[in-house]
């Protein structure tokens, strides 16, 4: 990902406002620069933009929508949202970026819903760990591809050009950091050099690197990588050539319950609503419900790195809203079970083990008992057979560490000051998260996704036009 020296290069094309990623950070920088009447690009190394935007549960956070009224959830504010940021990720993020997007969260999903049509309603049934309040938006499949379908529908229809098949690869700058353009390689090795006035990096986080994850976070590098493999830290790469400072590195969204073998993820109500995980000696071994970002590492230290879940009707009916759930029922992961022992056979582990740890659940939610890690299972009824189980491992969704940025989105030096022209969002910018894989609040990745979008398309247009 070299930096390429811009003196005395002139360029065949040029456009005011290039973007790199066409995920939901991209297409929303896109629209709200194009909206400001600035000529933009986006340029998606993909043939066909997909991103981990398509692969997520594409849920949003915001609070005080016009779509949160309308379901009747009056009393949610930009400041318990961001309060909610802020203490699941133990005072150790940016407390001003995380109010700030906490504040323009409504003002986003009014936009994209007013403006652009996009489907979304409010998530009702059901409050992810951290959430004080019903902050989720999704459209109707739960699915982050029908979103990213959506958003590039708006793009299409805008006449927003989009050019596919072309990775960027080299950024041409000039010593004190101003972007004059970007070098585009295609599939055939071909190369196009391309003018620009301001860049917005939208490429997302470095998962899809392994010696990345090696490097920032090891304890993650023989896990599952669930997120889109072309992510692969070419903004940050950028960044570290530039001179910018990045911050959070070892940050990340885990998830501790994705089906094995068959790698699609079970909707995280199953745990809400009472659910729990064993091991393969069928003993329960975390705190299930304090996030299903730290729970990965908590799957993954386990015998053989996988464990089990086991949870019922309630929380099945619930998560059977979400597009991966459904992808686990139909390909067979999830097993109906009616009594202990069946569960146990399921496990392979030793019946009386299990019917002790069911049994202990079942006096933790009926008050009688204290769980020993502290979980809180008394605000749901115990579970009651059928039972559903399925054999799970940790994975990495994302990576949360990245350029640092301001209010604008501009990509700041190590000493704080700005890049004159350079912008980030979404996975490629710093994320809300702390330092660690506890730090992240559901929805964190699509909220800074489409905020970080919106603010860095608006800023964009802007400064060329200025
Ligand atoms: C399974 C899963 C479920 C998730 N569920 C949720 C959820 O429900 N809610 C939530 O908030 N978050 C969720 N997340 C996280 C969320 O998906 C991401 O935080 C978000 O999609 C990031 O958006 P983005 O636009 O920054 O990146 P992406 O959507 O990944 O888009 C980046 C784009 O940049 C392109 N690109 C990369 N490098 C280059 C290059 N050099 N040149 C050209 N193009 C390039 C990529 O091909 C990609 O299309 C989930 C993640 C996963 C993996």
């Amino acid at each position: 990902m070299p930096l390429l020296k811009a003196e005395g290069k002139t360029f065949p094309t040029r456009t005011q406002v290039l973007i790199i990623g066409a995920g939901a950070c991209g297409t929303i920088a896109a629209l709200a620069a194009n909206e400001r009447g600035a000529e933009v690009l986006i340029l998606e190394r993909d043939a066909k933009p997909t991103g981990s935007t398509s692969l997520s549960g594409g849920q949003i956070p915001a609070a005080g929508t016009k779509l949160q009224r309308a379901a009747g959830l009056m009393d949610d504010t930009p400041e318990i949202l961001a309060n909610d940021l802020i203490n699941k990720a133990h005072g150790e993020c940016d407390h001003e970026i995380a109010w700030h997007i906490a504040r323009e969260s409504a003002k986003t999903i009014d936009w994209l819903v007013d403006r652009y049509k996009l489907p979304l309603s409010c998530i009702l049934d059901f409050q992810y760990p951290g959430h004080s309040r019903m902050h989720m938006h999704a459209s109707p499949s739960r699915f982050g591809a029908e979103l990213l379908a959506a958003l590039l529908n708006a793009v299409e229809a805008e006449h927003i050009p989009l050019a596919t098949s072309a990775r960027v690869t080299d950024l041409y700058a000039d010593p004190d950091g101003r972007i004059r353009g970007v070098r585009v390689t295609r599939p055939d090795g071909k190369t196009e050099d391309m003018g620009c006035d301001a860049l917005i990096l939208a490429c997302c986080g470095y998962g899809g690197d392994k010696a990345m994850i090696a490097k920032h976070i090891p304890e993650m590098t023989d896990a599952h990588y669930h997120g889109h493999p072309g992510n692969t830290g070419d903004a940050v790469k950028w960044g570290e050539d530039l001179g910018a400072s990045v911050k959070d590195m070892g940050s990340f969204q885990g998830h501790g319950a994705v089906a094995t073998p068959h790698a699609t993820h079970i909707g995280w109500p199953a745990i809400t609503e009472g659910g729990y995980q064993v091991n393969k000696h069928g003993k329960r071994f975390s705190n299930e419900n304090a996030g299903y970002s730290e729970q990965a590492l908590k799957v993954t230290h386990q015998p053989d790195h996988v464990a089990w879940l086991i949870f019922d009707e309630r929380g099945h009916s619930i998560a059977m809203q979400m597009h991966s759930h459904v992808d686990a029922q139909n390909a067979g992961a999830l097993k109906v079970c009616n009594t202990p022992d069946e569960i146990a056979k399921v496990v392979g582990c030793d019946a009386a083990t299990l019917a002790q740890t069911m049994a202990e659940v079942a006096d933790c939610a009926g008050g009688k008992k204290k769980d020993p890690f502290g979980r809180d299972f008394s605000t749901k009824p115990a579970l009651k057979a059928p039972y559903r189980v399925v054999k799970i491992m940790g994975a990495l969704f994302h990576t949360q560490g990245g350029l640092e940025i301001n209010k604008e989105m501009r990509v700041l030096r190590k000493d704080g000051t700005p890049f004159p022209n350079l912008f980030a969002g979404g996975g490629a910018a710093r994320g809300l998260s702390g330092p660690a894989d506890w730090g992240y609040l559901s929805g964190s990745g699509l909220l800074t996704a489409t905020n970080m979008g919106r603010l860095a398309g608006e800023a964009a247009a802007a400064l060329v036009k200025r």
